[in-house]
This record gives structure tokens, C-alpha cells and sequence, in this order.
């Protein structure tokens, strides 16, 4: 069905960029055939590695042309298998068109280059003063693959998620044409939203190059809560009378013991705290004033009124960074805890968590799995892994299908969505049928085909 890549081909695409970027797949370079989830593999015939808009129009229009499939990847840091090339065909790495062009102070807004990192943008706005606030957990990722994911992250509560603050983007369509869509402005309601179309469209619509990004002055001063409870239930009981306080958190987390030993034993390092089964972590960022009236009145409000066992101020930069890296560890902890594991990031109603949690640990009892937790209370995306530790790949593959079907089709049952930030890319497309039904799939899939009307673009991905 799609034309396979041949000497002429390499050929016409070294001279269409530059012959030292572009290679023929081989097994020393196989990371090109899987992302972080590990489990999916599929080998690209050739890599091309740009670093100009010009060059991903050159070579889309040339993959076009002669019917050859295209994925772009940017960091593969992503867990459902979107960047991974089923089909074969152009695997377009954008990791070296990562300039950040520079921040236009007048309307506040950063402009970057699609393979820019996170943390490169992070210290970028820090240095000068600015906050490009989404915060996804893995700060090694393009800024495009955050954009196509629409990713969440830490402070979503308070700050929303990755589209909350892209103002505008350059993308390229699968026939080289190069559009904008979107502009420098803050309110916008011309025509459909092409711009919040491609934002989490996970490569299959159109490819970003570059990206105009919401960013504000950096706030004065963050400062973390950590509340260990007596019990999860008890704790994330607490979550919607934390969000109703009027003290604005910017993130509300949730955590067993369970979890951060995974994370001790992986860092080597005993985390603050050793006495309680359960906690919730809680940041507040803004002005001096700001943070330190909200973190007093919640604090009251823990003790006094929501039956938290104590409240303890985060407020060395050690200390930050003790409790922070172990909440940031817990998923390679996990992964490092068993032989092979994949994940669910449902996001359910806020006031279904504890519930669904609960269902989480029936069906541990269920198929006798291990199915470690942990995620984000304020906003109902949780992250459960369903670790295979010594079963057999027949009973781990038996037992993975059935624990999926009972985790969606409850996620389903309690109002929630297949993914919250993670996305659907090849692993979840399944569950995302069923969970949305078949006109809302139709829908997507006409979206696609006029975007993309000879499925090259990423094929077999979400839709
Ligand atoms: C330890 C860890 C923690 C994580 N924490 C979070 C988290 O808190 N929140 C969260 O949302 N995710 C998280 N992730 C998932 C992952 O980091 C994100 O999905 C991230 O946005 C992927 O970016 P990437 O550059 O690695 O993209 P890749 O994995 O390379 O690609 C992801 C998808 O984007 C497409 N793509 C990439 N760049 C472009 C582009 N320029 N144009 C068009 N399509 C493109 C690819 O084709 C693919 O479909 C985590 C992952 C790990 C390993």
C-alpha cells in the first residue's frame, strides 16, 4: 500500500537536506524503532534529521510525492507508542531544530523551534525572568512532542495544560505546504480552531516546527505542602475541600508508601517523611504575600477541619528537592520494580478518584497482579501500571488485556476518558473506540483524511 524506500530515494532525500542527516535504519540505531513504552517496535526504512521548516517541507512533499509513510519523532520519551513507525518509511527526527528564538517581551510570548527541550525553556524563562508554566514530568521532551500531546503535568490545577498556553504554531501538511495557524494574540474566535486541532493530535495531522508560547512574569515565590494522611482513602476523600479553600494550589498530588518505596529503593535515598501510609503533596506559587497567606489558611484548614495527621513546610531547597525527585521518580521506579510494565493515565470526575482507586486494588486481588498508583488528585488524571514481574509473557498477555478492559470500562462507568495526558497513540486506539463510540471515531477519521488524504502522516495511530 505505501511505496517502500529505495537507494534513489536515500539519494533524493541527502541531496535534498544534507547527506550527513539522513540514514539508513540499522540495528545501532533501533531506538528509532520504539519510544519509552518499549513494548511497541516498529523499524523505519530511513532517518532524516531537520533543522529548518524549509527541509520538513522539502522532504514532506517528497514523501507525498511518492507515497512514502512519515512519523515524526522528537524525544520518543512517550509511552503509548505514537512515535513509532508501523509502516515503516521517513522517520523525521526534529531533536536539532531546537532554537529558541526569543522572547517578545510586549506580548509575552516565547518563540521556539519545535525540537527545543523543555528544560531548555524552563532555564530559558527563569534566566530572564518569564514562566512557561505546563510541567509534564519529563523535562527531556520536545517542546512539539508536548504540543502534539497536548501534555498535562504537575501544575495543570492551576495553570491548565500545554494548550492552554500555545498561542500560535507553524506547522507543515503533508504536501510540504508550511501554514500558521493561530497568531500572537491572546483571544481568538476566526473560524474553526485549526491550531487546537493539531494540539494533541499526537503526528497524525500536520507536522509543528515551530511554536509561539504563552508566558507570563515568573512568580515570586513556590512553596510545598506535603500532608501525610493515615490513610489514602482519607486523603483523597480531602482533595475537593482543598479545591474549594480558595487558596489556589497549583498542583495536588497523591502518593502511598507503596509507591515511594519503589522510589527509595530506585534513588537510594529515604524520603523525608517515614510515618504515614498516605499523602498528599501540595504546591502554591505566586507573590510572597500570596503563597504564604494561602499556605497558612490551607494549613489551618488541614488540621482543623480535614483530619490531616500533620502539615510539614517544605522550605529548604534540600528538602524540595528530596520530596520533589521522589514524586518525580515514581514511574521509572516502577519500571525498575518489575520485568516489563505498561500503564493506564485515565483522568476521571475529581470526585471519582478515591473511588477508582479502590477499584484498582480489587482487581490487584482479581488476577493477582501488582498494580502501583499514584497521580494527580487535583485534576483526576491517574497513572496505574500493571506490572508483569514473574508471569509468563502467555499469562502477562491474558491478564493485561482483561485488567485493561476492567480499568476503561470503569473509567467509562465513573465518567472519565481513556487518557488525560499520556495520549492514544498505537497502544490505546482500542480503548478510545470503545470509550468514545463509533460516530465520534468517524468524525476523527474524516478530520484525518482532510488533513492527510493519503494516510502518510504517522499512519495507524489514534484513529
Ligand atoms: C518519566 C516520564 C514522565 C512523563 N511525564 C509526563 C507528564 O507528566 N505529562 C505528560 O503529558 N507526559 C509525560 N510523559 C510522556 C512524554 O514525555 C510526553 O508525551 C511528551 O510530550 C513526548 O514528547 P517527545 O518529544 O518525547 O515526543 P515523542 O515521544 O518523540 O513523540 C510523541 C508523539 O508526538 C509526535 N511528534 C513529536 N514531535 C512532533 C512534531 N514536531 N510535529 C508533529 N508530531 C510530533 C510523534 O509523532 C508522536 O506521535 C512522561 C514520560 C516519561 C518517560
Amino acid at each position: 500500500m505505501y511505496k517502500k524506500v529505495t537507494k534513489q530515494d536515500v539519494l533524493a532525500l541527502q541531496k535534498l537536506i544534507d547527506e550527513k542527516r539522513v540514514f539508513v535504519y540499522d540495528e545501532s540505531i533501533s531506538e528509532y524503532s520504539k519510544d519509552e513504552l518499549g513494548t511497541l517496535i516498529g523499524k523505519p526504512e530511513v532517518i532524516v534529521k531537520v533543522v529548518a521548516t524549509e527541509e520538513v517541507s522539502k522532504v514532506a512533499k517528497y514523501a507525498y510525492d511518492n507515497n512514502i509513510p512519515l512519523t515524526v519523532r522528537g524525544s520518543g520519551t512517550g509511552l503509548v507508542g505514537a512515535c513509532v513507525p508501523l509502516y515503516g518509511g521517513i522517520v523525521l527526527d526534529t531533536t536539532l531544530m531546537n532554537k529558541i528564538i526569543g522572547i517578545d517581551e510586549e506580548n509575552q510570548i516565547l518563540e521556539v523551534e519545535a525540537g527545543a527541550l523543555l528544560m531548555e525553556i524552563a532555564e530559558y524563562t527563569k534566566e530572564r525572568g518569564y514562566f512557561y508554566a505546563p510541567d509534564p514530568g519529563e523535562k527531556s521532551a520536545t517542546i512539539g512532542g508536548n504540543i502534539i500531546t497536548n501534555a498535562g503535568g504537575m501544575r495543570a490545577v492551576k495553570h491548565g495544560v500545554t494548550r492552554d498556553w500555545v498561542r500560535a504554531l507553524e506547522v507543515v501538511l503533508m504536501d510540504g505546504t508550511v501554514l500558521e495557524f493561530g497568531k500572537k494574540v491572546v483571544k481568538d474566535t476566526s473560524g474553526y480552531s485549526l491550531k487546537n486541532l493539531i494540539i494533541g493530535s499526537e503526528g497524525t495531522l500536520a507536522i509543528v516546527t515551530k511554536a509561539y508560547l504563552k508566558v507570563t512574569a515568573a512568580p515570586e515565590k513556590t512553596l510545598s505542602l506535603l500532608v501525610p494522611y493515615d490513610s489514602l482513602e482519607k486523603a483523597i476523600e480531602k482533595v475537593p475541600a482543598i479545591l474549594n479553600s480558595g487558596t489556589n494550589p497549583t498542583a495536588v498530588e497523591f502518593f502511598t508508601r507503596e509507591a515511594l518505596e519503589y522510589s527509595e529503593t530506585f534513588l537510594g535515598k529515604k524520603f523525608p517523611d517515614q510515618n504515614s501510609p498516605a499523602y498528599i503533596l501540595l504546591m502554591f506559587d505566586g507573590s510572597e504575600t500570596e503563597v504564604d497567606a494561602n499556605a497558612k489558611k490551607i494549613s489551618e484548614i488541614l488540621i482543623n477541619e480535614l483530619e490531616a495527621v500533620d502539615v510539614l513546610i517544605v522550605d529548604t531547597d534540600e528538602r524540595n528537592d528530596d520530596v520533589w525527585s521522589a514524586r518525580s521518580s515514581f514511574l521509572e521506579a516502577i519500571k525498575a520494580s518489575t520485568t516489563l510494565m505498561d500503564e493506564c493515565d485515565v483522568v476521571v470526575p475529581r470526585s471519582e478518584v478515591g473511588n477508582y482507586i479502590k477499584y484498582t486494588y480489587e482487581l490487584e486481588k482479581k488476577y493477582g497482579l501488582r498494580l502501583p498508583s499514584f497521580g494527580h488528585a487535583g485534576d483526576g488524571n491517574l497513572h496505574i501500571y500493571i506490572c508483569k514481574d514473574d508471569l509468563s509473557d502467555k499469562e502477562w498477555k491474558e491478564k493485561l488485556e482483561l485488567v485493561f478492559e476492567d480499568l476503561y470500562n470503569k473509567a467509562k462507568e465513573v465518567g472519565g476518558l481513556v487518557s488525560g495526558e499520556h495520549g492514544i497513540g498505537y497502544a490505546k486506539m482500542q480503548y478510545l473506540k470503545e470509550s468514545v463510540g463509533e460516530v465520534q471515531i468517524d468524525l476523527m477519521r474524516r478530520i484525518k483524511a482532510a488533513f492527510d488524504p493519503k494516510n502518510l502522516l504517522n499512519p495507524g495511530k489514534v484513529v
